[in-house]
């Protein structure tokens, strides 16, 4: 079966009523057999599995070419699960620019518990080299990272990983696995914020990690998803079965329309530079024609004449890019990341992130010209 095909019937189960969409299971708890010890539909208690759950986990299997997919309520839950198995005493290798939320979950809780990690310009293969010591247990990916669209080669972060023992993760949530699957180039564990393109539609918030193969580090995974119980809910992971029926035909438009926007803005005067990997100007395009296909993504960054002032008024200008934050819903999104990120935030004041939508691509473009016009 072809993806677009396996999406819709794949994973799908059945409640006897001849329903030919499968239905929400609320129960959260499964009755045992006359044995009294056996459950012969396999589900026990909802922390656990259920059918809903399982249906999601098994597409998100299909869907990257994995063995196995274990989902959570959010996308840093399934990180946390990650770092969880490491063990305390172990050191991270993180992209500089890796999504901010993702060092918050370092910073503010594994620190404590005895994880050290260094952040290391990722699109440099010596500099990742250079900064494995001893206990480095897990390379993490993020390509294209979020907000500066810079691209790892991964089979090169990879091959460098199996060579000295290390784990490697990729956040693959931005090129979803319609256009990068990273099981295949032989990353690890690939995680997903499920609220994003997956979910497609700006209304459910969960995480997944699928996985190349099973190990010690799934079976700890699992064990740590049904013991502690981060779990999506029954609804959660209804929905996501429902998006994902569409995630093939969604894709595409994202992509295009990023594309378009970024030659639009690009040749914009009022445009100091466009980060877009699909863009022949721009510097990772060689790694993104290798490991980014059907597309580049719906994802881009830009940079606005001027400084954090006008950049804030262009965003506010335009009307059907709504100024909030996330990304991978079918409604345009634009985003001042420096103000979001904080502190710490190493974004230029002058940035703003475009999540392209899947409107019309002439309105998104004439949006974009009234608000830069003037
Ligand atoms: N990874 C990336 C690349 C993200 O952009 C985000 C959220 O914006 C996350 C992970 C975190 O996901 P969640 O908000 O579902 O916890």
């Amino acid at each position: 079966m072809k993806i677009e095909t396996a999406l819709i019937h794949h994973g799908n189960f059945e409640d006897g009523s001849g329903a030919v969409m499968p239905p929400i299971v609320l129960s959260t708890t499964f009755e045992r057999a006359e044995d009294g010890l056996t459950y012969p539909s396999g589900y026990i208690y909802s922390r656990y599995a259920t059918p809903n759950r399982t249906a999601l986990e098994d597409k998100l299997t299909l869907l990257e070419n994995g063995v196995e997919t274990i989902t959570f309520s959010s996308g840093l839950t399934a990180a946390m699960a990650v770092f969880q198995s490491l063990g305390s005493g172990s050191h991270v290798i993180f992209p500089d620019d890796v999504y901010f939320g993702a060092r918050s979950i370092l910073e503010k809780i594994y620190l404590h518990w005895g994880l050290s990690f260094s952040l290391v310009d990722m699109s440099d293969i010596d500099k990742i080299k250079e900064a494995v010591q001893p206990n480095t247990k897990l390379i993490w990916i993020e390509s294209p990272s979020n907000p500066l669209l810079k691209l790892t080669d991964i089979q090169l972060v990879v091959e460098f990983a199996k060579q000295k023992n290390i784990l490697t993760v990729c956040d693959n949530t931005w090129a979803t696995p319609f256009i990068t699957k990273p099981l295949d180039l032989g990353v690890d564990i690939s995680l997903h914020s499920t609220t994003k393109y997956l979910g497609g539609h700006s209304d459910v918030l969960g995480g997944s990690l699928t996985f190349k193969k099973q190990s010690s580090v799934s079976e700890y995974i699992r064990m740590y998803q049904k013991t502690g119980g981060a779990v999506p809910s029954p609804f959660d992971c209804w929905l996501l079965c429902r998006s994902l029926a569409t995630f093939a035909v969604r894709m595409p438009v994202h992509s295009n329309n990023a594309m378009k926007l970024a030659q639009f803005l690009e040749s914009h005067p009022a445009i100091e530079a466009v980060m877009y990997p699909g863009l022949p100007t721009n510097r990772f395009h060689e790694i993104a024609k290798k490991q980014m296909k059907n597309g580049f993504g719906g994802m881009l960054s830009i940079l606005i004449k001027g400084g954090q002032e006008e950049t804030l008024r262009v965003a506010s200008k335009l009307q059907l890019f709504k100024h909030a934050t996330s990304l991978g819903g079918v409604e345009s999104l634009i985003e001042h990341r420096k103000s979001i990120e904080g502190a710490s935030s190493l974004s230029p004041e002058n940035l703003l992130r475009i999540s392209a939508g899947i409107e019309a691509i002439e309105d998104l473009i004439a949006d974009f010209e009234q608000a830069l016009g003037s």
